[in-house]
């Protein structure tokens, strides 16, 4: 007899994520441009009001965040009772398959999409199918047609992440009016801020017209508070309400809530990041492209992050530039894992660590 327990089937076919590493062997101040993070930090207003919110460790938070929706509902034009906010958004990316998907069920997601997707498939026992892309783009066609009868849930990062193109209002619009009204179409906006716009894809207006649609947004990119974990979502009440349902308890702290509440207040902080991220994004790029008869091209991004594509073989292969920067202590990632052996993804530093990685690429082609 077997006295073990025995997990869940669809839990033991997951891999772990694996977050980008924060050490660099040998040096002891490394550069970490691996997991699209904001380089300038917080907005100060956000410490203080984290500091702040110190002395009240000992009480648990507000539960439903109210200052923060209420926040999010001016800034964003919402309704405070149709936002959720999570531990990260990935606390509620994570449940709207367990909501929406029996086991058995299908999510579909795109390729090179981020890696959250299948985990939060598997989790509620159904089956990811990642749709091809193209060009490293999420493709409507690709994906209407990966849909199948047992599909309940489609997710699609605009811009994505790890790849950094966006698709235009109008292929959202297409893809959801292309969709069965059962299925959830979960629209994650997490690079939204880094476009000049209030709602670069529309999502946040189709979240708030369509029945069936969720938006998700978060404070780990540009208002650069990763390490206080708070995420949001909006969309029709009765998914919101189905979402606060099942999300933790008290997900979202109290530091959370005050840290994300000031952050939201600093919109000129904002304004700086975005600009600042854009012009050393362009740097990076145009850095690589005179790189390309050395077989290095990016792929065209919109976000706080360049997917850079390597040749196959030899010394400029994805494996050897990523070990290269390493060695010159500039950490970005890899990631074989998500279909993309050739590349190689470097989040968007400071003016110094961008121009820092620039020359390391440029000491890696000539050696
Ligand atoms: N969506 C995308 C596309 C992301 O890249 C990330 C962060 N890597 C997230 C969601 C999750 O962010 P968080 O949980 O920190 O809000």
């Amino acid at each position: 007899m077997n006295s073990l327990p025995t997990v869940n089937p669809w839990i033991d076919q997951l891999a772990p994520y694996v977050a980008g590493s924060a050490k660099a062997p040998g040096h002891a101040h490394p550069v970490k441009l691996s997991s699209n993070e904001n380089p300038w930090g917080a907005s100060p207003r956000a410490l203080d009001a984290m500091r702040e919110a110190a002395a009240a460790a000992h009480r648990y938070p507000e539960g439903s965040a109210t200052i923060l929706r209420e926040a999010l509902a001016t800034l964003h034009n919402l309704d405070p009772d149709r936002i959720v906010c999570g531990t990260g958004s990935d606390e509620i990316l994570q449940l709207i398959p367990s909501l929406y998907c029996a086991p058995g069920d299908s999510v579909v997601y795109v390729r090179h999409g981020f890696m959250v997707y299948p985990i939060a498939a598997r989790r509620a026992g159904a089956e990811p199918i990642a749709a091809p892309d193209t060009n490293y783009t999420a493709d409507v066609d690709a994906l209407l047609a990966t849909i199948r009868p047992d599909t309940r849930v489609v997710f699609l990062a605009n811009p994505n992440n790890p790849t950094g193109t966006m698709i235009p209002a109008s292929d959202v619009a297409r893809l959801h009016a292309g969709l069965r009204p059962d299925i959830v179409l979960v629209l994650d906006q997490a690079y939204a801020e880094y476009l000049d716009a209030p709602d670069p894809d529309g999502a946040l207006a189709l979240a708030t017209t369509a029945a069936n649609v969720v938006a998700t947004r978060t404070f780990s990119k540009i208002y650069g508070l990763g390490g206080a974990r708070v995420g949001w979502a909006t969309g029709p009440k009765a998914i919101i309400d189905n979402i606060a349902k099942v999300r933790a308890p008290f997900s979202v702290s109290n530091s959370a809530i005050a840290a994300a509440t000031a952050a939201l207040a600093d919109q000129a902080f904002v304004a700086t990041c975005r600009a600042e991220n854009n012009r050393l994004r362009a740097e990076l790029v145009s850095a690589i492209e005179g790189l390309g008869n050395h077989g290095l091209t990016a792929i065209p991004s919109v976000a706080n992050f360049v997917l850079m594509a390597c040749p196959t073989q030899g010394p400029l292969a994805a494996p050897a530039i990523h070990a290269g920067l390493m060695a010159r202590g500039f950490i970005t990632r890899h990631l074989p894992g998500q279909g993309l052996p050739h590349a190689v993804r470097i989040s968007i530093g400071t003016e110094p660590e961008t121009r820092g990685v620039i020359a390391a690429l440029r000491d890696l082609a000539a050696a």
